[in-house]
């Protein structure tokens, strides 16, 4: 099935994760990634793959850590670039294939904070960069989930409902998306653009709640 994405005027058609690469937290999204990559190299012919997961209580993303040597060991962004390096130096080469290009974004503190990105001003990845707890406390991502459901423990139903309709919102502003979560998301749209990609919207949505 081929679609269009809205805003993005090109056709992008889904394809099916590897059965295996269903997750439970983190550290099971780090251990899938290279047999999700794999899959995609060997076995499809995929052109993009986008990987969002929320920060949480993790250390936040920073220009430093692009630096030469200045990744952070427990930065979910910086750890997820090491696993995607390390497998694409693994896959061997396919006549006629061109490697899958990858876009990284983590979302500060949790991704319900962008569904809500412009409709609450104070909402936003320079305010937890300011406040380290803000974004590390529990309340505050709780507080954020019955912001976008109305509960803090939605279904994936619901969870995939507000995942879309936050998606169409946002793709008319993605610039402010980019301002108010320039690390987070900023790394996620610098990929795109650089790769000359389109956003994977339903990958995001996929891989968001995780
Ligand atoms: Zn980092």
């Amino acid at each position: 099935m081929t679609r269009w994405a809205p805003g993005v005027h090109r056709s992008t058609q889904p394809i099916e994760p590897p059965q295996q690469s269903r997750t439970r937290g983190w550290s099971d999204v780090l251990q899938v990634i290279p047999a999700v990559l794999k899959h995609l190299h060997y076995r499809t012919d995929t052109h993009a793959f986008a990987v969002v997961i929320d920060a949480d209580a993790s250390p936040l993303h920073q220009p430093a850590h692009e630096a030469p040597g200045g990744e952070v060991e427990k930065c979910r962004l910086c750890q997820l670039r090491r696993v995607v390096a390390q497998t694409q130096t693994q896959l061997r080469l396919v006549p006629g294939r061109v490697p899958v290009q990858v876009a990284i974004g983590t979302a500060v503190p949790a991704i319900e904070a962008w569904y809500r990105c412009g409709l609450e001003p104070h909402i936003n990845e320079i305010t937890c960069l300011q406040n380290p707890q803000l974004g590390s406390d529990f309340h505050t991502r709780n507080h954020l989930k019955r912001y976008v459901y109305g509960t803090e423990r939605p279904s994936l139903t619901l969870e995939t409902q507000q995942a879309v309709t936050a998606a169409q919102r946002l793709v008319q502003s993605r610039s402010v998306l980019e301002s108010l979560f320039p690390n987070g998301f900023g790394s996620l749209a610098r990929s795109v653009r650089r790769e000359h990609s389109v956003i994977l919207t339903k990958t995001i949505v996929l891989l968001g709640n995780l």
